[in-house]
């Protein structure tokens, strides 16, 4: 006979750490305040928060932690490889690539004959910068939902890309300021932008050379890539930087010769928003699966039973149940609502996916 889920597997209140509570193995994944042991599924903040005593993730993912954090990364890190399976307490935890950013994983527990896939964040698009989705079969599959409603249909990637090629081209004397978060979409819009043959140097804020360079470090190569300090502001005529999405609208953008303020995210879907925040260029480019997407995985990895996780939980829930699963919104805490992650790498500009 098959046990309810929930009576190894449940949302753990923010007093007990929070996050996703796995009983018989012991073990937290992505929880919000310090445990005895956590299993971490990518690096954003709001996924990966420092202070835990032992962390299992996948080797970039602690990189990018320990890059982070420092010593606070963990007292004792381990790393454990795509396809590696582990034994801990009562259950065996394997990582799979989740498609999200570099090194993040789907956790894939198994306890007495059933199978549940954490999915963490992550997308089905082919990305230069990361291990694609892998779909694993199972009967309880925890999606995250942030653009789970039917208006989020990501255009294809390089197609936005190539728009801010046509805006360089249009305007020769102007400087192309693009927002970018600085875990995963910062590097993803650069090697997009190289494999749009554009192999000029890349301009960049301070606050995201120390990610490139880490990816750099694990395999991804990002080409020429220069610090946007202490230049004149010519020298950034018809020139593409990056900055935090932040920082595209104050002072520290002042240094660009009249800068086409752009933005790389899911969220640039809505006008409004992007109207808010100045952008001129909206480019809808995100590390979340879109409305389809969401769908697609939901049918492909053929579960039983849903849990919907940070996001819009609703829609994809009505869905899922018309295909016959079972499924339901879970109240996890202390992720944002908006964005996931992206926003903890960035808290002054409130979301960004
Ligand atoms: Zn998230
Ligand atoms: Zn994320």
């Amino acid at each position: 006979m098959q046990t309810a889920f929930e009576s190894w597997i449940h949302p753990a209140p923010p007093s007990e750490g929070g996050g996703l509570r796995v009983v018989p193995g012991g073990f937290h994944i992505d929880p919000i305040r310090p445990v005895d042991r956590a299993v971490i599924t990518h690096g954003h903040a709001d996924h990966a928060r420092p202070g835990n005593a032992s962390v299992l993730a996948t080797p970039e993912t602690l990189a990018i932690m320990r890059e982070r954090y420092g010593a606070a990364a963990g007292a004792t890190l381990q790393p454990s490889p795509y396809g590696e399976t582990l034994r801990i307490g009562d259950v065996t935890v394997r990582l799979v690539p989740a498609g999200h950013v570099l090194g993040s994983a789907q956790v894939v527990i198994e306890h007495r004959g059933q199978r549940v896939v954490v999915s963490g964040d992550y997308k089905r698009r082919a990305d230069p910068t990361c291990a694609p989705f892998e779909v694993v079969p199972c009967d309880l599959f925890v999606s995250e939902a942030t653009f789970g409603l039917p208006v989020f249909r990501h255009p294809p990637a390089d197609r936005e890309v190539a728009r801010l090629l046509d805006s360089v081209r249009l305007f020769p004397d102007r400087a192309q300021l693009v927002g970018v978060y600085a875990l995963g979409k910062c590097q993803r819009v650069i090697r997009l932008l190289r494999e749009a043959g554009w192999d000029a140097p890349i301009f960049l804020h301070g606050a995201l050379g120390g990610l490139c360079g880490l990816y750099e470090r694990l395999g991804v190569p990002l080409g020429p890539l220069v610090p946007a300090t202490g230049l004149p502001r010519d020298a950034f005529k018809g020139q593409i930087v990056l900055a935090p999405p932040s920082a595209t609208a104050d002072r520290w953008a002042r240094r660009l010769p009249d800068p086409v303020v752009g933005a790389a995210s899911g969220w640039m879907r809505v006008r409004q928003r992007a109207r808010q925040r100045g952008v001129e260029l909206p480019m809808i480019v995100s590390d979340h699966a879109d409305w389809d997407e969401l769908i697609d995985t939901v049918r492909d990895v053929g579960c039983g039973t849903l849990w919907v996780t940070h996001g819009r939980e609703e829609a994809l829930c009505h869905v899922a149940a018309g295909m016959g699963i079972e499924a339901r919104a879970l109240a996890l805490v202390g992720f944002d609502e908006e964005g996931q992650g992206e926003t903890a790498d960035d808290p002054g500009a409130g979301d960004a996916a």
